[in-house]
């Protein structure tokens, strides 16, 4: 199996190439730093505020807190759900290992959970798992596809326990019309730059319908401290979204409606290409009422490696995360319950260049040489 050099001219296809997406978008961009920086808008100002209104406006909560990154939305999250010491918390066993350390660093103890063929948390393994401990779920939406909230709601509210989405990879995403991040007591979010709204620099939220929440997170980022009164409300941390970071984010948000639009454009090019080779599967699910805004179009190889290192040889940028799972790196000290699952995906996982600025002719390449592997 190899590339048929002679009827396919060799490229180059990024994962990401941020720069194109900064020339889109120059002219706004460079509008609003240009504004941040004449008013010296630096820390908790306008932008924040504006961004906040129009994320939670978006994502259908009435509150959104701007904060440093996914990570502190998660930990701030599980703090302001008064999670600690002896409380145990149910979190993927697939996923990115953040999801997992803010349960450790909030003092609390994370019971893993082995994730269905959808790469979301299997939600007939849950019940299984709860203890007179059990507190709280942390379901993450992978790759921009919801996991079964319906179910997981029934669960949490049957033994009384607090939701907290990790919903860092779907924004825009949904269920009946119900967005990713309004579903538990708060949505957290990221703004890394690879994520579906990708900053230029680290950057996160929550999003929640608790005033309480709301109002927890906004004094524990500025360190505990309630702005308008100068008192410390707790032991806080530094951990608030910059202002001109969320002047960039507001800018790329106006124009998220449209990306999501070329991320389904492509997935569904991928779909017609690539849906005869049984060796591979693509992440296309059919259930009713639930919405995929593809942040990343992962697919199985059952050649695992071989698939993707044939990729790259061929120029094309992949992403093959998470080979070795997160529970199996001994300094993070987690149980391994066994998850075979989370072990066949990981060892079969292939991220195939997917983001709102890459061209037709690159996607056209990227299923020639996915093609090619497989004598097609
Ligand atoms: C990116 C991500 C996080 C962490 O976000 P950061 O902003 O990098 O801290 C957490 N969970 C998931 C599923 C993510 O993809």
């Amino acid at each position: 199996m190899s590339v048929r050099r002679d009827t396919v001219e060799r490229k180059t296809v990024k994962f990401v190439v941020p720069s194109r997406t900064y020339s889109a978008l120059k002219e706004e961009l460079d509008a609003v730093y240009f504004d941040v920086m004449a008013k010296g808008a630096l820390i908790d100002r306008e932008h924040l505020k504006n961004f906040e209104a129009n994320l939670a406006n978006f994502v259908g909560t009435k509150y959104a807190v701007g904060l440093n990154s996914g990570y502190d939305a998660l930990h701030v999250s599980l703090r302001a759900a008064g999670i600690g010491p002896g409380d145990e918390v149910i979190v993927p066993a697939h996923t990115f290992v953040a999801t997992c350390s803010a349960v450790v660093n909030a003092g609390a103890t994370p019971v893993l959970v082995d994730v269905a063929d959808d790469f979301n948390i299997d939600v007939t393994k849950i019940e299984p798992a709860i203890t007179s401990e059990t507190r709280g779920i942390i379901p993450v939406h992978l790759s921009g596809w919801m996991a079964d909230m319906p179910a997981l709601m029934t669960i949490a509210r049957k033994h009384d326990l607090v939701v907290v989405e990790d919903a860092c990879q779907s924004l825009g995403s949904s269920i009946n019309g119900k967005g990713a991040g309004s579903w538990g007591l708060t949505g957290c979010w990221s703004f890394y730059p690879f994520k579906i709204l990708g900053g230029y620099g680290d950057g996160g939220a929550i999003t929640t319908n608790d005033e309480e929440v709301a109002l927890y997170a906004r004094r524990m980022r500025y360190n505990g401290e309630d702005r308008k009164t100068g008192e410390y409300h707790g032991h806080g941390f530094t951990c608030l979204l910059d202002n001109l970071q969320a002047a960039f984010l507001d800018v790329k948000l106006r124009h998220l409606p449209s990306s999501i639009v070329r991320r389904k454009a492509i997935a569904g090019r991928y779909r017609d290409a690539l849906s005869d080779l049984s060796d591979l599967t693509l992440p296309h699910y059919t259930r009713p009422g639930f919405d995929h805004v593809y942040q990343n179009y992962t697919v199985r190889s059952r050649q695992g490696n071989a698939f993707s290192e044939y990729m790259k040889m061929n120029g094309v940028e992949v992403l093959t995360q998470f080979r070795k799972p997160y529970y199996r790196h001994a300094a993070l000290k987690l149980v391994d319950r066994g998850f075979p699952v989370t072990e066949a995906i990981s060892r079969e996982v292939c991220s195939l260049p997917m983001a709102v600025e890459t061209a037709d002719d690159e996607v056209e390449y990227v299923i020639q040489v996915a093609r090619a592997f497989y004598g097609k």
